[in-house]
C-alpha cells in the first residue's frame, strides 16, 4: 500500500469510503509517521490508543455504510482544545496536568463527523506568540530548511504544531486558532493552508481563551479543498457560546473550482509596507496576476488605519489576556505552589506556572486597564479598533475579496527574533487587521523564497463570506501550483 501519510483528506475520504484501506490502516501509518518525527516536537501529546480505537469504531460504521463527513479521517488538535479526558495544557506549565471534563464544541462537532483523534499538538503557551517558543514543551521545528542549510527554522505561531504536523504528513489536518495571525502564519511557513474564518463562525466553548474579542478557531490543512472540508465540521452556532453566530454553515468545499470571473480583488496600498523583502513583493505581483488572468478585476483600495492595527491589537489582547488568565490561581487547575497564606499560593503559582511572554502580557494588560490609563489605552484602542472596521467597510464598496501577503518574511530560524518582543509582534502585521474587524482571511502557499521556503498569500473577505474566499483560493492554488513539500531529514 503506498503511503497512506501523503494523502489529502480529500482524498483519504474517498479511499475510506470506497473502503481502499481502512481507518485503523491509516491511523497506524500517521502512528508510525509521528513516532519517527519525534525532533520536530510538533505533539504534545500522543494518543495512539485513543486513535486505534475511535479509528475501529469507524471503520465498523463504515462496513454498515454508514459514517459523517469526516469518517475515519486521523487529525490532529491543537493543545488549546479541551478534550475529555485527555490532558490539555495551552503548552502552559500552570495547566500542569489539567484533564478536561468536558470536550470543546469545536473537537465534538469533528468527532461527530467520525474523525480520528491523533493527539494534541504543540503551541505558544496560551497561544502567544509568532514562533512556537514560548511553549513550555520547547519550540516546534519546521519541516522545511533553507537550502544547504541544518538551520533549525520556526513553523511560525501560535498554531506551529499544528502548522508544521500538516506539512510534514503527520496527520490529515488540524485544528488551529488565530487571535492575530495564528492559523496564517504558521499555514505561510510551512506551505500548507490555513483559515481564520468569521469571528462566530465557530464556537469559542471549550477553547482555552487567550482574548475572547478576537480568539477564533480554524483549519490548517494540506489543500483549500481539505480546509474547507474541515471548516464545514467545525463551524456552527452553539448555544454555549453567546457570540456564536446562528447562521447556516455553507458547503464550503462547493466554493472551490467556482469561477471568479468579474470578481472584484483590492489591492491596499497600506499594506506595502517599507522594508518588505523583494520576494514577497514579487509574489504579490504574481498573485495579483493570476486573479486578473482568471478574470478578476484589480482595484486599488486604501485602509488609512492600518498603521495603528498591530499597537491596537498588542493594548487590546494582552488587556483580554489579563483578564481570562486572573483564573489560574493554584486553586482551581494545575500547578499550585507556595504557602502558607493564599496570597502566597497565588503569587508563586502564576510565578512559576506562567513563561515569561505571558507575563509580559499580563502586565501590559493589567496597565492599560488600570484606572487613569483605561481611557488613554484600552478606550483609544477600541476607538481605533472600530476605525479599521470600518476601513474595511468602505473598501468593500469597491470590491468583494482583499489580497496581501501573508506574513512579512518567511520562516526564520528559531532563536533569532526571541530576544525582541518588538519584531516578533511584527510579524503579526498583515494578520490582526482581519481579527481587529472580525472578518475571514485565509492563508495559502504560493511561491518560495530564493533559499526554498514556502510563501503564503492572504485574502481577506467580508463577513461570513468565506465561499468567496475558498473560491479565490482555488484559482490561486491551480494557478500557483505550489506541490513542494519539505525534503525528509527528522
Ligand atoms: N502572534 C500573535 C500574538 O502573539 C497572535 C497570536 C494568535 O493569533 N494566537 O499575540
Amino acid at each position: 500500500m503506498s503511503d497512506l501519510t501523503k494523502l489529502t483528506l480529500k482524498a483519504a475520504l474517498a479511499g475510506l469510503k470506497a473502503r481502499d484501506f481502512s481507518s485503523v490502516d491509516i491511523t497506524k501509518a500517521h502512528i508510525e509517521a509521528i513516532e519517527q518525527a519525534r525532533g520536530l516536537n510538533a505533539y504534545v501529546l500522543e494518543t495512539p490508543d485513543h486513535a486505534l480505537a475511535m479509528a475501529a469504531e469507524s471503520d465498523a460504521r463504515l462496513a454498515r455504510g454508514e459514517g459523517g463527513a469526516l469518517e475515519g479521517a486521523p487529525l490532529g488538535i491543537k493543545d488549546l482544545f479541551c478534550t475529555e479526558g485527555v490532558r490539555s495544557t495551552a503548552a502552559s506549565k500552570i495547566l500542569g496536568n489539567f484533564v478536561p471534563a468536558y470536550e470543546s464544541t469545536v473537537t465534538s462537532q469533528l468527532w461527530r463527523d467520525g474523525a480520528v483523534m491523533l493527539g494534541k499538538l504543540n503551541l505558544d503557551e496560551f497561544a502567544m506568540g509568532s514562533s512556537n517558543e514560548t511553549s513550555a514543551f520547547g519550540p516546534v521545528i519546521n519541516p522545511w530548511r533553507r537550502s544547504g542549510s541544518d538551520a533549525a527554522l520556526t513553523p511560525g505561531g501560535s498554531s506551529g504544531g499544528s502548522a508544521a504536523a500538516t506539512a510534514a504528513d503527520l496527520c490529515l489536518a488540524a485544528t488551529a486558532t488565530d487571535t492575530g495571525g495564528s492559523i496564517r502564519q504558521p499555514a505561510s511557513f510551512t506551505g500548507t493552508v490555513g483559515i481564520k474564518p468569521t469571528y462566530g463562525r465557530c464556537s469559542r466553548w471549550g477553547i482555552i481563551a487567550f482574548a475572547s474579542s478576537l480568539d477564533q478557531a480554524g483549519p490548517i490543512a494540506k489543500t483549500v479543498e481539505d480546509a474547507a472540508i474541515m471548516l464545514r465540521s467545525m463551524s456552527g452556532h452553539d448555544v454555549k457560546d453567546s457570540t456564536s453566530l446562528p447562521v447556516e454553515v455553507p458547503d464550503f468545499a462547493s466554493y472551490v473550482g467556482k469561477s471568479v470571473k468579474g470578481l472584484r480583488i483590492g489591492v491596499p496600498k497600506e499594506y506595502r509596507v517599507p522594508g518588505m523583502p523583494a520576494e514577497i513583493e514579487k509574489l504579490w505581483a504574481d498573485g495579483i496576476a493570476w486573479l486578473k488572468d482568471a478574470g478578476c478585476e484589480i482595484v486599488e483600495v486604501s485602509l488609512p488605519h492600518t498603521k495603528y492595527a498591530l499597537p491596537a491589537y498588542y493594548i487590546v489582547a494582552p488587556a483580554e489576556a489579563s483578564s481570562n488568565l486572573a483564573r489560574y490561581d493554584g486553586m482551581r487547575y494545575g500547578l499550585r505552589a507556595g504557602g502558607p497564606s493564599l496570597t502566597d499560593v497565588y503569587e508563586e503559582s502564576r510565578a512559576q506556572g506562567f513563561g515569561e511572554e505571558v507575563k509580559r502580557r499580563i502586565l501590559i494588560g493589567t496597565y492599560v486597564l488600570s484606572a487613569g490609563y483605561y481611557d488613554a489605552y484600552y478606550l483609544k484602542a477600541q476607538k481605533v479598533r472600530r476605525r479599521i472596521a470600518d476601513d474595511f467597510d468602505q473598501a468593500w464598496q469597491t470590491c468583494d475579496a482583499l489580497l496581501t501577503p501573508t506574513a512579512p518574511s518567511a520562516a526564520f530560524a528559531l532563536g533569532e527574533q526571541s530576544d525582541d518582543p518588538i519584531a516578533m509582534y511584527l510579524n503579526d502585521i498583515f494578520t490582526v487587521t482581519t481579527n481587529l474587524a472580525g472578518l475571514p482571511g485565509l492563508s495559502l502557499p504560493a511561491g518560495r523564497d530564493a533559499q526554498g521556503l514556502p510563501l503564503g498569500l492572504q485574502l481577506i473577505g467580508r463577513a461570513l463570506d468565506e465561499g468567496t474566499l475558498f473560491s479565490l483560493a482555488g484559482a490561486l492554488e491551480k494557478a500557483a501550483g505550489f506541490t513542494a513539500k519539505a525534503d525528509r531529514w527528522w
